[in-house]
């Protein structure tokens, strides 16, 4: 079917309310309604109704898959993702898509034709490698295929530079508008209303609660709005005060005349480094471009009447592109061109969807910002959104993709305009660790920045932060250099760094850490509600703590220094920012605590190791003694003229401080130090040292290893949880019930590699006496412990103690190659924290 077929077809499909000029009337009233009506909105109303709701309302500006829905190629793809969020959501779409016609009578297309994904690269063999083993663990059948059986199933392609491919026999396509109608009629058949041609213009609100939506036709009251409005999702959000900082681009693919042998049921084929996608159209192909550097569309707004709309292709850009493309696929070269066609698909600054309750609206959800996999992951994401909303908490790991992650500034024009230019391409680039973001940087500086830039930092974006990842030598400028699954060209100073941590001492700027006081005659007793551990026995303390919701599983995981009586300093990982801040707003709303973002105000420089304790106390007058400064004390110290709060805790696991110095008086303080270190041997240290030295300690990082589905008990945590403080905790009642099921089948393990060569990085899997038992949620290189070391989240049929761990044989997998491993309840370095209570 051609574009303007297609066009055509979603058009007529569409009830078109609007279109038959039939009288349309909205509701007074609904529980939920859901703004949007494409892939997303319409699974969002689906799944609703499946799970009760039965006042569902669906307001559609125009008419359904009107947006950018109409025009998607359709690919469904359960291949791809190390995340097991992602993998589960492109699962159970593609799952549902094939179920659908028996429920709704109408079909959704699905053609289960299969997916290759070729690799060409040794780096894209290396990650596909790596994947095909994470998704198998997930469920998804994958086989790695020769050259030669890519030819025979895909005869048209060329593959004498194909490396090796992936081949998923249930993969395929979709059509994206029959998937939606079936969606829609599913909703229907239980009770859900759907008014096309009824733009929401507008949102009624009261004290920080949604209760409702304009429409030309008048207020619809309602429990939940949930918006789904794809590309218009961000300024239809400003007209609600919820920042959605997505940003729509330029997305296209070629239709060609028909070609004699194509057949429609040839897999789809994938070529990232052609920056492809091949498949059937027409009886000609379609082919598909992401390519590495692409154009934003619209930074000022999306209109208002853009409707089954496509924009002109830019010939000169694309055309470099486009020679690259069609080359995969020679015989593409000497047809015609039936259509280049061009349409809009919204992109966010991490390639992440937005999903969840708005931090600024309380019972406002979002569905939106799918980077293009909207519909191989939309029944996924109506799902997790539908099931959000009737229970309350998320039943997946939503840190990665939860709109609270984002922050205001990144809705900026020039921010939207600046990182979308990078965000298609990275689709297809080669998934390598630690690739940087090239857009967008500079966004956030530390107070002491330039000081750190004259040390040679190689920077990277930390939640828009630069943060220092490591330091070059003199002479060595601090690049990246090239991208690689095994040592960078700078592990060796990574390794220096980390020494010296354990063995003298280093400075490491931690600024971008999330920072709030929590002031208030019921401040201490409000954190106390919310924090598992007690937090408020006693000033000058700092106590590291979960927040738990009622289910018992985390919600943060963050330190809580108590200040004075009515005065609290909470500090948070900077991915946890506004979800932190949201949950103490929310749950101290009614409470004389109030809480102000210091984050801006306050510089954070950890000194640690060793000798950290000689080093602060040549810079002040403090009595810096174990006796009269113990491990978990907070105290006002003097650094030169800088009043610092200095706080005796580590998360690198040796004895260490760290310095919360206001912002304008840091650079002084700093200097201070660093003058004073010489005699010391003092370094710098730099965000993978924290890496390699937390996980070595098994220190746990909230949103990377521990995640909202993990209990406080499986992660690892019991040990911080006071269950007898006067007035309990939210989740207390879950974290006994656990208790008293007896023994966890379920358990944080960490897992370290024998053998010093291998390196891990996320979603190897670990195995126990050949068999999976679950997978690294997270791994640096123990340079102490001798090997790359990781967490891994182990299922058993069970009871998971020391005595299960040491009496099976653990290994990992990484991509192909399996490793002896050790596997440990308590952390392989320094068990007994000899070293931090010193
Ligand atoms: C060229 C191209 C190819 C693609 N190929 C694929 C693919 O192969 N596989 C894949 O998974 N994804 C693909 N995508 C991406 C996919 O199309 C999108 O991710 C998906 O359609 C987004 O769905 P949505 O429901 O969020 O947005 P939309 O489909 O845009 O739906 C949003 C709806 O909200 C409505 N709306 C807006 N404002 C209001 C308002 N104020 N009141 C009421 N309603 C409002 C709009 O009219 C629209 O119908 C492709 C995209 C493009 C551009």
């Amino acid at each position: 079917m051609d574009v303007a077929s297609a066009r055509a077809a979603a058009e007529t499909a569409a009830s078109g309310a609007a279109g038959l000029g039939r009288q349309v009337s909205v509701p007074g009233r609904a529980q939920v309604v859901v703004v949007g009506g494409g892939i997303i909105g319409t699974s969002v109303a689906y799944h609703l109704a499946h799970m009760g709701m039965k006042d569902v309302l669906l307001l559609e500006r125009d008419r359904l898959t009107s947006g950018t829905t109409w025009h998607a190629a359709g690919l469904i793809a359960t291949f791809g993702s190390t995340s097991q969020t992602s993998t589960e959501l492109r699962m159970y779409t593609r799952d549902l898509y094939s179920r659908l016609e028996a429920e709704t009578g109408l079909s959704t297309g699905l053609k289960q034709c299969g997916l290759i994904e070729l690799a060409i690269e040794p780096g894209r063999l290396e990650e596909y490698r790596r994947v095909a083993a994470f998704n198998r663990l997930c469920g998804v059948e994958v086989h790695e295929i020769s050259p030669r059986e890519v030819a025979e199933l895909w005869p048209l392609a060329k593959t004498d530079d194909v490396l090796a491919a992936f081949y998923i026999p249930d993969d395929g396509r979709v059509n994206p508008v029959d998937a939606t109608m079936s969606l829609a009629k599913g909703a229907r058949m239980r009770g859900v209303t759907i008014v096309e041609g009824v733009p929401v213009t507008g949102f009624l609100r009261r004290r920080g609660t949604v209760t409702g939506v304009r429409t030309d036709l008048g207020d619809v009251q309602a429990e939940y709005v949930v918006n789904c409005a794809g590309m218009w999702a961000r300024q239809l959000g400003e007209l609600a005060g919820v920042c959605i900082p997505l940003q729509a681009a330029e997305h296209y693919y070629l239709l060609t005349e028909p070609i004699e042998g194509v057949d429609g049921s040839w897999p789809v084929l994938e070529d990232p480094a052609s920056y492809g996608y091949y498949r059937e159209e027409g009886g000609g192909l379609m082919l598909g471009m992401f390519e590495p550097v692409c154009a934003p569309w619209r930074v000022a707004g999306i209109p208002h009447d853009f409707s089954f709309g496509e924009l002109p292709p830019d010939w000169d850009r694309m055309g470099e592109y486009l020679g690259t493309t069609m080359a995969r696929v020679p015989i593409t070269e000497q047809i015609g061109i039936r259509k280049f066609f061009c349409g809009p698909e919204s992109f966010t600054p991490d390639l992440l969807p937005i999903v969840g309750e708005a931090p600024e609206l309380r019972n406002f959800f979002v569905a939106a910002g799918l980077n293009s996999i909207g519909i191989l992951t939309g029944g996924g994401i109506g799902r997790t959104v539908a099931q959000w909303i009737v229970d309350g908490t998320p039943d997946i790991d939503v840190t990665a993709i939860n709109i609270d992650r984002l922050h205001p500034y990144q809705a900026n024009p020039e921010y939207r305009a600046t990182r979308t230019v990078e965000s298609l391409g990275l689709v297809y680039a080669t998934h390598y660790p630690n690739r940087p973001t090239k857009t967008a940087r500079g966004a956030r500086l530390s107070p002491i920045h330039e000081r750190l830039a004259a040390r040679r930092a190689c920077f990277r974006d930390v939640s828009g932060w630069e943060g220092a990842d490591w330091y070059a030598p003199e002479g060595v400028g601090p690049e990246v250099g090239e991208l690689t699954w095994g040592r960078p060209h700078w592990f060796g100073y990574w390794e220096a760094e980390h020494r010296a941590t354990r063995n003298g001492v280093i400075v490491m700027d931690m600024s971008f850490m999330a920072k709030f006081l929590v002031q208030g005659r019921d401040a201490g007793r409000e954190l106390e509600r919310i924090s598992s551990n007690q937090v408020a026995a006693e000033p000058g303390r700092i106590t590291y703590t979960q927040w738990l919701n009622e289910r018992g599983t985390l919600e943060a995981d963050l330190t809580v220094t108590m200040l004075d009586d009515d005065q609290f300093f909470v500090v948070a990982s900077d991915t946890a920012h506004r979800h932190t801040e949201t949950w103490m707003r929310r749950h101290m709303a009614d409470a004389h605590a109030f809480v102000t973002d210091v984050t801006s105000g306050y510089a954070q420089i950890n000194v640690q190791g060793p000798l950290s304790r000689e080093l602060i106390t040549a810079v002040t007058s403090a009595d810096m003694s174990n006796e009269a400064f113990g491990f978990r004390t907070a105290r006002y110290i003097d650094v030169g003229f800088a009043r610092v709060l200095c706080i005796r805790i580590t998360y690198l696991g040796e004895l260490g401080y760290e310095l919360h110095i206001p912002a304008e008086q840091a650079a002084s303080a700093y200097d201070r130090l660093v003058a004073a270190g010489e005699p010391f041997g003092l370094r710098h240290a730099g965000l993978k040292a924290l890496g390699s030295l937390r996980m070595e300690k098994a220190y746990r990082d909230y949103g990377h290893d521990i995640d909202n589905t993990d209990s406080v008990l499986e992660a690892g945590l019991g040990f911080a949880v006071a269950l007898d403080k006067p007035g309990g905790f939210i989740g207390r009642e879950a974290v006994l019930a656990q208790k008293a099921r007896g023994p966890m089948t379920r358990r944080l393990v960490q897992v370290l590699l024998s053998d010093p060569e291998p390196l891990m990085f996320h979603a190897e899997i670990v195995r126990r006496d050949g068999r999976p038992a679950g997978y690294i949620r997270s791994a640096s290189y123990g340079f102490t412990l001798g090997g790359a070391v990781g967490l891994a989240m182990i299922d058993a049929d069970e009871p998971i103690d020391q005595k299960y761990l040491d009496s099976g044989r653990w290994e990992v997998q990484i991509g192909d190659a399996v490793y002896p491993a050790r596997a440990s309840l308590r952390p392989l370095y320094d068990p007994a924290s000899k070293r931090v209570h010193m």
